[in-house]
């Protein structure tokens, strides 16, 4: 398992008792040593602060650390101000996302899709930054069809992308397939699978609602069953998980990157299954 590229996701805390509770959230995570943590950053600059704040925190207990950052909404300026500031704080990696503004806002601002903000980013820096990209095994849910999701993705990677993490699934094949596909289609970048710990159904349900992940027929079903028996519910998910996992890194993903949720424990107990 040391081989693989193993990183885990946080959301930037908003308050004083999830700053604090997040501090002992990654005390336990630490110590499966991942490769690094990422730290999501709030679509039209929200949780802009929040972000540096809780990477610099990470870095700061010794850490790899990288910000996310999500062009939607913001101008050539604003992007090049935290960039200058990621850069003054010598952070060397992060993630590059479009985002998502809620609905109502529009799209505004001067990017309209992820790839411009790669362009935009290798322009104004050229290679300080590590970057990773989204990709979508599913397919995004905005996209026209699975081979305009495909190019999409392809185009950042051309941007100048140094590697992918996928949105969560729940069906390897759909994984294989997309690497198939992008290999392909010349794409030669790690693209590391996103994997979500299933611990709660309704939550589970909402995010993938929203983010276009499918759970499949047999997965929903089984949890419906368990109503609310948490203690199933999480075993369940940590055995279903834990197979794909296995099933992912024996056919060749070179890595898993943990959307934690801020949460250790799922996690932990996966990982420590897997090596
Ligand atoms: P894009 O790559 O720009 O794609 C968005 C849509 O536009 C797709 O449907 C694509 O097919 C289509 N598209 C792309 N380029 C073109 C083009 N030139 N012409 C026509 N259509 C095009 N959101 C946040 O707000 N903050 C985060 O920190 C965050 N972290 C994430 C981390 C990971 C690993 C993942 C998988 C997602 C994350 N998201 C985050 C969610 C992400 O912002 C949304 O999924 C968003 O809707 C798309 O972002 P993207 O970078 O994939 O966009």
């Amino acid at each position: 398992m040391k081989t693989h590229n193993f990183s885990i996701e946080f959301f930037p805390p908003k308050t004083a008792e999830g700053i604090e509770k997040l501090r002992v959230t990654r005390a336990k995570l630490a110590e499966l040593k991942p490769k690094y943590f990422s730290v999501t950053f709030g679509a039209g600059g929200t949780t802009q602060q929040g972000t540096l704040d809780t990477v610099m925190e990470i870095r700061r207990e010794g850490h790899d650390a990288a910000p996310h950052l999500s062009c939607v909404g913001g101008t050539h300026e604003s992007i090049r101000a935290i960039l200058s500031e990621f850069k003054a704080n010598d952070i060397h990696r992060l993630v590059a996302l479009r985002g998502d503004l809620p609905s109502g806002y529009g799209m505004g601002g001067e990017f309209r899709y992820a790839n411009e903000l790669i362009e935009f980013i290798r322009a104004e820096t050229g290679d300080w930054f590590h970057i990773e990209v989204a990709a979508y095994p599913e397919m995004h849910p905005q996209a026209r069809s699975p081979q305009d999701d495909l190019n999409s993705f392809v185009r950042k990677m051309q941007a100048g992308a140094n590697a992918a993490i996928t949105q969560y699934f729940y069906n390897a094949d759909a994984y294989f397939r997309f690497v198939e596909e992008a290999r392909k289609a010349g794409v030669t970048a790690p693209i590391v699978a996103g994997i979500m710990p299933i611990t709660n159904s309704t939550q589970l349900q909402r995010f993938s609602e929203m983010c276009g992940a499918e759970i499949p027929r047999w997965i929903r079903l089984k949890l419906a069953s368990y109503g609310d028996d948490t203690a199933s519910i999480k075993a369940f998910g940590l055995d279903v998980v834990t197979s794909m996992c296995e099933r992912l890194l024996a056919g060749g993903a070179p890595g898993l990157h943990f959307y934690s949720l801020n949460q250790a424990a799922a996690t932990t107990a996966i990982w420590q299954r897997l090596v």
